[in-house]
């Protein structure tokens, strides 16, 4: 039951179970203390998709931002985060963001660190993250990176899936579940969560 998630589980939460892209937001908001615009945009709504509750996402946005002050906190980021969750402007309650969107819009310039890492990191870079992130050695990672190649991102990403849930009994070709390929971020983190309980 996602209600009762808080902002001191996220980092455990997200290191375990959440996909590549969302990892990255997380480490890149721990290393710089700060994320751009975009990436707080697609993080904050997979927290929310997650059942991260305002308040607490609130909470785990000002600890992140560690280097600013309370009232640069409040002018500058209290608002989109609250709009995110629906609660400022038009009132809209936006869904997170789904892979396809991620993959096909806003795409990335080289300061930023939001969108699909499978579709937007360099082969190197991808290789790093996979070994930093998931302990995947280069033979493991050959199938992903030979998907990636061939502009099939989700595989690879499913893939991954199956490759970090082997112990759980996940082989290859199960995906998230009937052999379905992901396609949503907050997917593939709820199968994560359900298959390691
Ligand atoms: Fe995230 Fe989807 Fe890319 Fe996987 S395929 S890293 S879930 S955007």
């Amino acid at each position: 039951d996602g209600g009762h998630i808080s902002a001191s589980h996220v980092d455990a939460l997200v290191r375990k179970h959440a996909p590549l892209c969302m990892r990255n937001l997380h480490e890149s908001l721990r290393r710089d203390k700060h994320l751009k615009h975009y990436g707080r945009l697609q993080y904050n709504l997979f927290l929310k998709d997650m059942g991260l509750p305002i308040e607490e996402a609130l909470l785990f946005w000002r600890r992140s931002f560690a280097n600013k002050t309370d009232e640069q906190f409040s002018k500058e980021y209290k608002y989109n985060i609250r709009h995110g969750y629906g609660l400022e402007g038009k009132r809209v309650n936006y869904p997170a963001k789904s892979c396809v969107r991620i993959i096909t819009q806003d795409q990335p310039g080289p300061q930023d660190n939001h969108g699909c890492p499978f579709r937007h990191f360099s082969p190197a870079n991808l290789s790093a993250a996979l070994a930093t992130h998931y302990g995947l050695a280069p033979a493991e990672q050959s199938e992903i990176l030979t998907a990636v190649k061939a502009e099939h991102y989700h595989v690879g990403c499913t893939r991954l899936f199956e490759l970090t849930h082997a112990k759980k009994g996940i082989r290859k070709g199960d995906g998230l579940g009937n052999g379905e390929s992901v396609n949503h971020p907050n997917r593939y983190f709820e199968r994560s969560w359900e298959v390691s309980r």
